[in-house]
Formats: structure tokens, sequence, C-alpha cells
């Protein structure tokens, strides 16, 4: 489900950041931030005019972020439900594999250029924003998922970009809503090496999406080397045998099951999971990871996220969600 390119349905509109721009920012201080804010305002990103708000956002850009209403469907966020808060009809003739679909804000601009700031140029101060905005729409249905868990990224190019945008968000949501995050070497899944899905056609997307996840296999712990026999210890003479010694109980083994216990990824059996990426443009991935996560003993999985591409006009209902 990441988003490394031109978004469906606003065609032409490219990246001006490079996937190797990512940079330290002082922005990750808070109190940095705010001070430099105040000695050299940053001018807003969309026209250029001053003061801006947390999104480096002017108030009229700012009122332009089209949320979205309680009435879109509450599955797929792209058509209004059959009633406020229920899902569209080809939601309930072909439902997703998830519960539910947060989904803040559509994908237009000026929230466009705002996430491909988070993600391509190297803004990652921004992700605490972005999770306040959702934080700020669900909150109080998001608490009841038990754990958070990010779409996980592949470690080369979270190396070159210098940071995993999901993963980012999903932290600062656990931290908000006091709930426990799986992330890195902590998530169940795991991301194989391939492509952008941007760059591929719908049923190559599809293909690709159910080879880039896979479902982490716990570390196993290293088999003890037995000692090597010699051979003369077989030709001495046996020994009489000892008189028997009660027998100790056993003790159960404990289910520990590698030598680094933090590397072990969490157990999701039976818990509501709240799965969370920063745009929904086909739903490929987040289909691959809930079909996983489901395999795995979910209980159900929800979907968080900042931004879902709008439809696009004479689009079929199937290539949407
Ligand atoms: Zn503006
Ligand atoms: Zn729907």
């Amino acid at each position: 489900m990441s988003f490394h390119g031109p978004p469906l349905g606003l065609p032409g509109r490219r990246s001006a950041y490079p996937e190797s721009a990512s940079r330290p920012s002082w922005r990750e201080h808070p109190l940095l931030a705010s001070a430099l804010d105040l000695l050299l305002p940053t001018p807003c990103r969309e026209c250029g005019a001053r003061p801006v708000g947390r999104l480096h956002l002017c108030p009229r850009c700012a009122a332009r972020i089209r949320f979205l209403p309680r009435s879109t469907c509450r599955v797929c966020a792209l058509r209004p439900g059959r009633v406020p808060g229920a899902a569209c009809a080809p939601c309930v003739l072909d439902p997703p594999p998830w519960r539910r679909l947060f989904a803040v804000a559509s994908y237009e601009p000026p929230l466009d250029g705002v996430i491909r700031a988070f993600k391509h140029g190297g803004d990652a101060w921004l992700a605490d924003c972005l999770a306040d905005l959702a934080f700020d729409a669900f909150a109080d249905e998001l608490r009841r998922c038990d754990l958070l868990l990010p779409v996980p990224m592949h470690w080369a190019r979270r190396w070159r970009r210098g940071f995993d945008q999901s993963a980012r968000l999903a932290e600062r949501l656990s931290r908000r809503l006091a709930l426990p995050c799986a992330s890195g070497l902590r998530s169940p899944l795991r991301r194989r090496w391939g492509p952008p899905l941007s760059r591929l056609r719908h049923a190559d997307r599809q293909r690709q999406a159910r080879r880039a996840l896979a479902i982490r296999q716990p570390a196993a712990t290293p088999a003890r080397r037995s000692r090597p026999r010699h051979s003369w210890l077989a030709s001495l003479p046996s020994l009489p045998a000892l008189p028997a010694v009660p027998a100790v109980p056993a003790v159960p083994a404990l289910p520990a099951r590698s030598l680094l216990p933090w590397w072990q990824p969490c157990e999701v059996e039976g818990r509501s999971l709240l799965l969370v990426d920063d745009v929904l443009t086909t739903g490929a991935t987040a289909r691959q990871a809930c079909r996983l996560l489901l395999r795995l003993g979910a209980s159900d999985v929800a979907v968080l996220v900042i931004a879902r591409t709008p439809a696009e006009p004479g689009a079929a209902p199937a290539q949407l969600s």
C-alpha cells in the first residue's frame, strides 16, 4: 500500500522529492521547531502565505483539506453508505477482509503535498501532525483495538528513506491511544523486496502485493552441538548400576523460542488489530496484510489511513476498494 508515485485519480502529479531525499530534521524536536518557526517563519507549502499552522499550510489552504464525512461507506471510504455509517452496496456484495476502514481525508491537494513532503521530502516530523488528525477524528473507535500494526516496509527502502512512515504514524498513535504497537522486528509480518506497487498495472499490482508480504517466522533456537563420542569410551567395562534415585518432577519448559526474546513477533491470536498506513490507493497491500493476520488468528482487523485516493470517474467498484 505504500505510495511512491503519482496517485490514482491525479494523473501527472509526480513527486518532487527523490527517494533518497531523506535527511535529519531539526523539526523532530518540538521546542526547537517552535522556536525556529518564530524566528524564521516558514511559508505555506501551497501558496507561500504566512503565517502557517502545524502542517505548514496557511489557514486558507488548510481549510481546503477534504475531510471525509461520517456518511461515507465505513468499509471503502469511497462512496456514501446505504445509511450514514454503514457499508455501500458494492462492499456488502464483495466485502474486503478488513472490518472497518478509518480514512481521515481525501488524497487531494493540499493534503497530498503534505504527505509527499512527509514520505519523500524527509519531513518525518509531520508524522505527529498527521497522526494527530487521525486521533482527533477517530479516537473513541480506535481505543477499541488491542494492538496497532504499521504496514511493514522493506529494510532496504527504510534505510534509503531514513525512516518508516507507517511505523512513525503508528507509534505516535499508540502513544496517544495508550495502546501497544508492533513495529519493526515485533511485527508478525515482513516485507519482501519488490518494485513499488504504484509503478505496476492493476493486475500486476494485485499479484505483487500477494508476494510482497509474508508472515515473519519466529527466530529458532540454535541447536546445541553434541559432544563427540570417543571410541575408547565404548571399550571400557560397564560400571555396576547405581541405586535408584527418586525421580525429580520435570520443570515445564518456557515457551521461549529464541535467544533474543525481543526478536519474537507479537502474538496477534484473538486480538483486534489496527493496521496503519499513510495512503490507501487500491488496497491491494492492505488486503494481503489482513488475510495474513486473520490466518495468524487475529479476531478482526481494521485499517487506518491518513488519506484515501478518491474514486476515478467511471471506475469499476471492484477496482476501487
Ligand atoms: Zn496557503
Ligand atoms: Zn464501500
